[in-house]
């Protein structure tokens, strides 16, 4: 590595954290997981049930389609799942969400959904074909069943007043209602992150029971006993079923202040920034919505001082969301010592001079703010895995992060070796387009087991 100058050396030190430290970060994320369960105290993480009792066996045969609100991306898909042994196909298109409907109403935004729906199956001849759906709905939800889901709060970026505290599901059917003619049904709705366990336990089996998704937000969910889930009555809930998959909603954890010794200045004014101020701190270290804007603020401070274009101010880099996450990914997947995607980014934010010192630099913001990522995420899911207190687990991933940046997922298996409790053999597989894919599946199951 290039020696870059000291200075620059102690900002991006503010970005490592220490082993001691990732380790009782994971002890402060196991305790507050198991009161979350509990039902106890005043936990940051919320452990939901999802009332999923089981995942996919590689069986399921139809067709069905996924919604998929995972953030700005609408995502619609149709799945043909073709039984055991051999592979689903999926087709699928994306919908950019208007930042006006992201903080609009819950009409504009469920007659957006169904506009993207009535697209998409007028485009693949499905308007008649009345399919099941599954609903990925990546925000967290109270369920009071595998219908019905009550918006708690929103998170990444969105704030709709009027659906906080109402059944999702319910305003869906409603567009769909006023807007379409199709009698498709919503079989079953759920966490991004149970779509992303779904997809991975179909692909990898039954050793799977853990679904993580780092993408614009980071969160994660797991196969429960029933009986575990202290909070939860079973009877009266009308739920005969052993199992649960329960959505940790782990991103909470710090909203009690619990990771103030390792904000940097730039997570503060990250967090000032944004729509849901002291909430969603894992999200906001460790999230594709904010690790452009963490590098963009770093490197802002860091011309500011005079360590970055000689000192020349950059107007464009004043801007908030300037550098989007997808330069990062761009950045590292270059090979080292080669400048070109730097080069390039600094036209494109039209730096008045740049030369391979600033790349350099430029470079290594992006990886320890990339390593930063990885290192809380595994300390999250070593975690999650004393909890899940099982021999052997594959942890099914993915997510913007591991689907499309060059080197994390190695980085997050390196910091998990660091950290994952000795007793278990983990493996982290991945399954591409997990959630929406997932989401499909589920609705399989949901008919098979007529949930
Ligand atoms: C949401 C979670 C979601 C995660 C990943 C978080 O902001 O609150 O429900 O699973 O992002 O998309």
């Amino acid at each position: 590595m290039r020696q870059l100058p000291e200075e620059v050396q102690n900002v991006l030190r503010k970005f490592s954290i220490d082993l001691q430290k990732l380790e009782d970060i994971s002890g402060k994320i196991e305790q507050q997981m198991r009161e979350g369960l509990a039902g106890k105290g005043n936990s940051s993480i919320a452990m939901l049930p999802s009332f999923v009792p089981a995942l996919p066996d590689g069986t399921e045969v139809g067709k069905y389609v996924a919604i998929d609100l995972s953030g700005k991306n609408l995502r619609i898909m149709l799945l043909t799942l073709n039984g055991a042994g051999k592979d689903p196909n999926a087709v699928n298109n994306n919908y950019i969400m208007p930042n006006h409907v992201m903080k609009g109403t819950g009409d504009q935004l469920f007659t957006f959904i169904v506009n993207c729906l009535q697209r998409f199956l007028q485009e693949f001849g499905l308007v008649d074909a009345n399919l099941p759906i599954g609903f990925v709905f990546s925000y967290p939800c109270e369920l009071l069943s595998i219908r019905s889901a009550r918006l708690l709060w929103w998170t990444k970026g969105f704030d709709i007043k009027d659906c906080l505290q109402k059944d999702v599901v319910a305003l869906l059917e409603e567009a769909l209602e006023m807007n379409m003619s199709t009698k498709a049904q919503i079989k079953a709705v759920m966490n991004d992150t149970v779509g992303q366990l779904a997809a991975a336990a179909h692909k990898y089996g039954p050793e799977c029971t853990i679904g993580v998704v780092i993408g614009y937000g980071c969160n994660s969910s797991y196969l429960e006993k029933t009986s575990n889930i202290g909070k939860f009555d079973a009877t009266a809930s009308g739920y005969p079923h052993q199992n649960m998959v329960v959505v940790t909603e782990w991103e909470e954890f710090g909203s009690n202040g619990e990771l103030q010794d390792i904000l940097t200045q730039f997570d503060l004014e990250i967090d000032e920034a944004s729509v849901h101020r002291g909430k969603q701190i894992i999200d906001k270290l460790t999230g594709a919505l904010y690790l452009g804007e963490l590098v963009r603020r770093v490197l802002s401070q860091l011309c500011l001082d005079g360590h970055l274009f000689d000192a020349q101010q950059c107007e464009r880099l004043e801007l908030v969301d300037s550098f989007p996450t997808k330069y990062i990914l761009e950045i590292l997947g270059e090979e080292e010592g080669s400048y070109r995607v730097c080069r390039r980014v600094c036209d494109e934010l039209e730096v008045p001079s740049h030369g391979s010192g600033d790349y350099a630099i430029i470079r290594e913001v992006a990886q320890a703010v990339s390593q930063r990522s990885a290192a809380i995420v595994a300390s999250a899911i070593s975690a999650l895995l004393r909890m899940v207190n099982a021999q052997q687990v594959q942890i099914g991933v993915g997510g913007a992060l591991i689907q499309f940046h060059p080197t994390y997922h190695a980085q997050l298996e390196e910091c998990l070796q660091a950290l994952a409790p000795k007793s278990c053999e983990w493996k982290l597989v991945a399954a591409d387009e997990g959630s929406a894919k997932g989401a499909a599946m589920i609705a399989a199951v949901a008919e098979k087991l007529k949930l």
